[in-house]
């Protein structure tokens, strides 16, 4: 703690200055630290003082009925040193962020008093919390766009009803797969398949129906085949299978298999009615040498599909 000679007299001087008195940056009060009374406001600290008539600054200054907790008198005096403190706080009575600055003085006649410089910092508290907000809501905007983007690739990718791929993506894979194969020298093969008097399961059990069996046969064609097949819907009730490590005969294998379990199956719809069905599956394989993209594959297995139709459906045909 600073014995200071002449100090108070100093110290008068300085609050006396108009400056100090008048300041409308610094709110500046005294206190008497053996009776905590209030010795010295500026015009600034009188303006937002809860009541100057009461006998200690924590009921003047802040209208609080006991020693207020955010003081820092016994820190001060723990400190044993010369030093000021700094801290910030929001003055309930001022309805203000303030910067205060402390200092325990020692008067000539061996008087402690504490000497409070507050500074309005309200504006800057405002702006700190306005630059926060602004963070946080741009994390949470960015955040949403990632899924907003992510959920439009998915969307640009995929058929809504069945969630496989859509043929634009088909197209754009099998592209990427054949440049692929073409390298590794990796066999490619196509199912194509299209529901077999599609538009009489509509017409008998409606069009919902109709998009429950087209759902059905999805999973039926994702769960039997390899993850790494391309099963893509690639029209109304027209899907195809790219089968990568598959010669047309193993093609064959699998596309008489998944014939098999939809003429197996039938469809539950609203727990009572059952609805059967069957597909034609044409079956191609892709000359990964000579063909650069899916094209000219899928016309192949179409016509293979096409035979498989005029033959009586529910069959599989290879070209
Ligand atoms: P085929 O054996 O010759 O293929 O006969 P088909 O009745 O299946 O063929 P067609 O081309 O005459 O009819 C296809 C039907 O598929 C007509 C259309 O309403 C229906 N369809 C296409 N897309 C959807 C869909 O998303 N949901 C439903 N429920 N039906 C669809
Ligand atoms: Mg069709
Ligand atoms: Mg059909």
């Amino acid at each position: 703690m600073d014995t200071i000679k002449n100090e108070t007299q100093a110290l008068t001087d300085f609050i006396t200055i108009d400056i100090l008195n008048n300041s409308s940056l610094f709110a500046v009060y005294i206190i008497d630290l053996e009776t905590f009374e209030v010795i010295f406001t500026n015009q600034s600290m009188k303006s937002i003082m809860a009541d100057e008539k009461a006998k200690n600054c924590w009921e003047s200054i802040y209208a609080q009925s006991a020693p207020c907790h955010w003081c820092k008198v016994h820190e001060l005096s723990a400190a044993n040193s010369n030093e000021s403190i700094i801290y910030e706080h929001f003055n309930e009575v001022a309805n203000k962020w303030y910067q205060i600055q402390e200092k325990i003085l020692i008067t000539e006649k061996g008087e402690r008093i504490l000497v409070s410089f507050a500074l309005d910092i309200s504006m800057q508290k405002e702006a700190q919390s306005q630059l926060i907000n602004a963070h946080v809501q741009l994390s949470h905007q960015t955040k949403a766009l990632k899924a907003a983007e992510e959920e439009l690739k998915q969307q640009a990718n995929h058929d809504y009803l069945t969630d496989l791929y859509n043929r634009r993506y088909f197209q754009q894979i099998s592209q990427d797969l054949i440049n692929i194969a073409k390298r590794e020298a990796i066999k490619l093969s196509i199912i194509m398949l299209d529901i077999d008097k599609f538009k009489m399961v509509n017409d008998t059990y409606g069009h919902s129906a109709g998009d429950q069996v087209l759902k059905h046969l999805a999973l039926v064609l994702t769960e039997h085949t390899r993850k790494s097949d391309i099963v893509a819907r690639i029209g109304g009730e027209e899907f195809a299978v790219l089968l990568l490590n598959s010669d047309k005969n193993s093609a064959a294998v699998i596309a008489e298999k998944l014939r098999e379990t939809v003429d197996g199956q039938s469809v539950p719809i609203d727990g009572e009615t059952h609805i059967s069905f069957t597909v034609s599956l044409g079956v191609a394989s892709v000359d990964v040498e000579n063909e650069s993209n899916i094209d000219t594959a899928l016309n192949r297995s179409d016509t293979a599909l096409y035979r498989a139709k005029t033959s009586g459906r529910n069959k599989v045909m290879v070209e």
